[in-house]
């Protein structure tokens, strides 16, 4: 060995890796301080959970007993990224006025409950416009304005892009963009976007031919710093499907390859990453299996 090559050998790296953030969407069965051991359980990092049941209108309060249990369990694991997803019911871009009164208090409680807790971010889809595309977008944008001006904190909204099924807005990244464009100037920082990998490819974003393509139209629609969050999912259904059907990591029409980029893309590398894929028989032992096989993408 030359005396340069041993030099260059004991020069730590400019720049040390940041640490990986990944992680699952997590059962809250039993309470919400219930999902920390969880995470723990399949060594993730990053943890997304429903703060109430997602499928029911029935909502409450995080109590302060349950944010302290929730908060101290969470703090000697190693999760260092924390989201909620908020209830499928909720539709801001409803043109009914009470359905769409009804998902702005409940919206407004996903925000409280997340602040509660001191998660970072809430994952959300953009709503069902139902009539008109344009007026659904303005009201998308404007409920989600009210919302955030009604619950002050510092969780991150993150709309998710969604795979484009019935009237759904947020299918393509213009259209997201519109929205946060939108929305009030006051509250817009608190605004990001969260990239499901089965939704985009299902909206027609080719992520296993063209996955700089896809990246590219994002950044040009919004500017990658936009990016605050990303789902994980391989899809049971075909490319521009406009279907919402998650499947297990590279057992899917999306397949390894484009997972294997996610997971080595500087520019993703600060991007919480979340899987939402089947539990099958044994939750703990089928999201350990797909983050070890995530894990193994990393080069
Ligand atoms: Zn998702
Ligand atoms: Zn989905």
């Amino acid at each position: 060995m030359t005396p340069a090559r041993k030099r260059a050998r004991l020069v730590p790296p400019m720049v040390e890796a940041p640490p990986l953030l990944l992680g699952a969407h997590l059962s809250a069965a039993g309470g919400v301080p219930e999902a920390p051991a969880r995470a723990v359980a399949i060594e993730a990092t990053a943890l997304q959970l429903f703060t109430k049941m997602g499928n029911r209108w029935a909502e409450r309060e995080c109590l302060d007993d349950e944010c302290m249990s929730f908060r101290e369990r969470l703090s000697s694991t190693g999760v260092q990224a924390t989201m909620a997803h908020d209830s499928y019911l909720i539709n801001l871009a409803s043109p009914d006025p009470v359905l769409r009164a009804r998902s702005i208090a409940s919206f407004t409680m996903e925000l409280h409950r997340c602040r509660a807790l001191g998660l970072h971010y809430l994952v959300s889809h953009p709503g069902n416009y139902m009539d008109d595309r344009d007026a659904g977008i303005a009201r998308n944008a404007d409920a989600i304005s009210e919302s955030l001006a009604a619950s002050p904190g510092d969780t991150i909204l993150c709309l998710e892009t969604t795979a484009g099924t019935g009237t759904s807005l947020g299918a393509t990244f213009e259209e997201l963009a519109t929205i946060i464009a939108r929305v009030d100037a006051g509250v817009r920082g608190r605004v990001g976007v969260c990239l499901d990998t089965c939704h985009v490819y299902s909206a027609s974003y080719d992520l296993v031919q063209d996955y700089d393509g896809v990246f590219a139209r994002l950044d040009d629609a919004m500017g990658l710093d936009r990016l605050k969050v990303m789902h994980l999912n391989d899809s049971k259904t075909p490319f521009a499907s406009r279907r919402d059907r998650h499947e297990l990591i590279a057992e899917g029409s999306l397949g390894a390859a484009p997972f294997r980029r996610v997971m080595n893309d500087p520019r993703l590398a600060t991007v919480p990453k979340v899987i939402e894929t089947p539990k099958l028989d044994d939750a703990t032992a089928t999201d350990t299996r797909m983050l070890t096989l995530l894990r193994s993408y990393v080069e």
